[in-house]
């Protein structure tokens, strides 16, 4: 618009000064929102007139420091196609350059050490630009203006490989990747450096190069994810939606679940052992992007991670711990400052529900849609596995990448370096602090440890309401005039009553939560191995229904079996309510699983069992394991075992079993909300990834309730630091008069 003045990234945001007439300046204003860059989000913008200056031209000023922050930030960007035409065009100066960026895409946050985001506070700060690229970086009306990620093969990110042994194998960038095509092919294990960690690369199609791998990498059955080189590969493969394809070509660029295709050529069996779903990724960053295409066939690509040990992402790392796993590794100069996991999604393929299964690269760390109440910096820790940290401040919404189980000591060092960066980079420091009242978790015990050094207090919140107020958060439910039914099923979570709850049922209104119902308690046997084992899960729901201990008492040997129900009969065990372990349970009674390599194991086999079935049938099924229109005081986990069993025993087909079991659920739901009188049904917790749930779900209860889930985090226990937020801070009121209120205790005695 040929105005004059000054534009500058600050740690509040962007402020620009201009001089011009009134009409020319709000002309301007409408303008800048309406055409802002596609990765920009506005959250909040304001216009001011100032006294009368004179400039002579427009500038950028640099980017100027101040003791508070008060901004989002940037999540990493997948390649976009312009860099993607370049890296492909012979006689660009970025031919089959591994590192090619610009304004639209390419790493942010993995990078970023300080705030505002400028090449200086990332890790491109050691790579001095080339005449050109100084060029281009200065050019108004180049894509490359101002890109803080910009180089190219003059003033390069250099690529080295290693051999597993730390040999340097001597060869420039294009020899690297010609010798990483070469031993693809040969079935070897790859290490390669991406943008939140390093990736292990195998042959898709080559089933001894994957066995080597899990065996490598002692991960016997968990699905590995497979990068394809580009959209139409994905189609030779798997069956791809038109909301799948838009996920998985987005700037997020996640793994997206998807169907697979019979009789491909890709070792399905030994990527996702007893399942019918893929984990597809295209490539995000051009090094990945010049693999796939030059490879030409799919490739298993997976965290590079020990175990349960979080992503490996420094070299040093890389060559000390990926020496037994991997046979090469590909690494290059550009650090890594905040390592993180490639996201996950799923579209349920009948609503076409997206359900996240962990956000990590692309989303994290900001979220858009929660407003807060509470002036003071909040600090969520979360909960055990898939556990994750957030911020509220400044009506500000920091949700941190998915860290995994905070178990091992490494993944406790990664939760403290996440924590301890995010609160730098914003410049915060907690004034309150929330975590989950089980003392035996890492983030509960950092909690009180923080609020001692931060001289602030802490604020434990039950597990499982924890996860009702946050997907009522998502939802927008908070100030509802209507009560809201919170269905809140998941593997474990410490009960307000001691017990291990997990099969919940809440009522939500007027900031009070109430616990309602419950699948009635059963013994919680041999306390946390009952996780790993549905075996043992099916004996403790079953051990007094009849018929059960035939089909369960050869998965025991003798003495196991003496010693387990003795224990059982002694009753000296926790109780718990858990519909993870229901899951197990009959998972393990239709012999699919009795122990899990994996969390949710059991439970996906079961799924995928169900779908065979509702693949043919649809989801109405005239059967349930409770009665219609019961009015149940209590929720009798016995009555739907003893159907079960009585199933089995009459030899009714698995599947249908399996899917009778499903759609038991979705009725008891609707018997519960039917007996309450609420019509609002919002559900969250690990059980909703299930898509064969949620599709079920929503086909079959949404004419009648208004059913919500997740929409922009997990269902599972990544949402938990969030929930443990918002329930303070959406809920005061109802926390300081807890007793009177909340009455969780008194309803408990009114329903059960
Ligand atoms: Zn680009
Ligand atoms: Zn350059």
């Amino acid at each position: 618009m040929q105005l004059t003045g000054w534009v500058n990234n600050t740690a509040d945001g962007v402020h620009i000064e201009i001089s011009a007439e009134e009409e020319q300046a709000f002309a301007f204003y409408d303008n800048l929102l309406q055409k802002a860059p596609a990765l920009s989000r506005v959250t909040q913008h304001v216009i001011n007139k100032t006294a009368t200056k004179v400039f002579s031209s427009f500038n950028i000023i640099h980017s100027t420091n101040s003791p508070t922050t008060d901004l989002m930030l940037t999540p990493d960007f997948a390649m976009c196609h312009q860099c993607k035409e370049e890296l492909q065009e012979p006689g660009n100066r970025r031919y089959q350059y591994p590192f090619i960026t610009c304004t639209h895409c390419g790493p942010r946050y993995s990078i970023a050490s300080a705030l505002p985001y400028d090449r200086q506070s990332t890790t491109m700060r050691p790579f001095k630009m080339c005449r050109q690229c100084e060029e281009e970086y200065k050019n108004i009306s180049d894509r490359r203006f101002f890109s803080q990620t910009n180089s190219c093969p003059s003033c390069e990110i250099t690529l080295k490989m290693f051999t597993n042994d730390g040999k340097e194998i001597a060869k420039e960038s294009g020899g690297i990747l010609k010798e990483v095509n070469r031993q693809l092919i040969s079935g070897k294990i790859i290490a390669v450096k991406g943008i939140g960690g390093y990736l292990l690369l195998c042959d898709a199609t080559n089933a001894s190069a994957i066995k080597l791998l899990r065996q490598r990498k002692h991960r016997p059955t968990k699905p590995f994810a497979v990068m394809f080189a580009n959209e139409d590969q994905v189609n030779e493969f798997a069956l791809l939606g038109s909301q799948e394809k838009k996920c998985l070509t987005s700037s997020i660029a996640p793994v997206v679940l998807l169907k697979t295709k019979n009789n491909t050529g890709l070792a399905l069996h030994d990527i996702a052992p007893s399942l019918k779903t893929i984990g597809a990724i295209l490539p995000y960053a051009p090094l990945f992007e010049i693999i796939t295409r030059q490879y030409g066939r799919p490739l298993v690509a997976t965290s590079a991670n020990i175990s349960d040990s979080p992503i490996i992402y420094t070299e040093s790392d890389a060559l000390e711990n990926l020496q037994g796993i991997a046979d090469f590794i590909v690494t290059h100069n550009r650090q890594i400052v905040m390592p993180q996991d490639d996201s996950v999604i799923q579209i349920t393929p009948q609503s076409n529900i997206p359900i996240l299964i962990r956000r990590s690269r692309g989303m994290a760390p900001s979220y858009f849609n929660y407003k807060t109440n509470t002036p003071v910096t909040l600090l969520a820790t979360g909960a055990l596995m898939k556990s994750s940290i957030t911020i509220q401040s400044k009506k500000n919404t920091y949700i941190s990448q998915y860290m995994g189980n905070t178990h091992t000591l490494e993944a406790q060092v990664s939760y403290k370096k996440t924590l301890f960066h995010l609160l730098g980079i914003l410049r915060l420091t907690p004034q309150h602090i929330l975590t989950d009242k089980h003392p035996g978790y890492f983030s509960n015990q950092l909690a009180k440890e923080l609020a001692h050094e931060y001289e602030t207090s802490v604020t434990e919140v039950q597990h499982h309401k924890a996860h009702f107020a946050a997907v009522l958060a998502e939802n927008d439910l908070l100030e509802c005039m209507e009560p809201v039914l919170g269905v809140i099923w998941d593997g474990t979570g410490l009960g307000d009553d001691g017990q291990i709850w997990g099969g919940e049922f809440f009522k939500y209104e007027k900031h009070a939560m109430q616990r309602c119902y419950y699948f009635d308690y059963f013994p919680q046997l041999l306390g946390d191995k009952m996780a790993k084992e549905p075996r043992l899960s099916a004996l403790a729901i079953c051990s007094e229904i009849m018929g059960a201990d035939r089909l369960l008492e050869n998965k025991f040997t003798t003495a196991e079996w003496i010693l387990y129900k003795k224990i059982l009969q002694t009753g000296n065990v926790l109780l718990c309510s858990s519909a993870g372990r229901i899951f197990d349970a009959v998972a393990s009674l239709l012999n699919l699983s009795d122990t899990q390599s994996y969390e949710g194991e059991a439970a996906m086999y079961l799924q995928t069992l169900a779908e065979s079935y509702t693949h043919k049938n649809g989801y109405k099924i005239n059967e349930s394991y409770f009665l219609d229109g019961a009015h149940y005081y209590r929720l009798p986990t016995t009555t739907l075992f003893d159907g079960i069993v009585r199933d089995i025993l009459k030899n009714k087909d698995t599947a249908f079993i399996a899917a009778k079991f499903h759609y038991s659920l979705i009725h008891i739901v609707s018997i519960i909300a039917d007996n309450l009188g609420i019509r609002n049904i919002a559900c969250s917790g690990g059980v909703f990834q299930n898509a064969l749930l949620v599709d079920m779900m929503h086909q079959l209860l949404s004419s009648r309730y208004h059913v919500f889930f997740h929409k922009n985090l997990s269902p599972n226990d990544e949402n938990i630091s969030f929930g443990q937020m918002v329930y303070y801070d959406s809920n005061i009121d109802c926390i300081q008069a807890q007793d009177s209120k909340s009455v969780t205790i008194k309803n408990e005695n009114i329903c059960v």
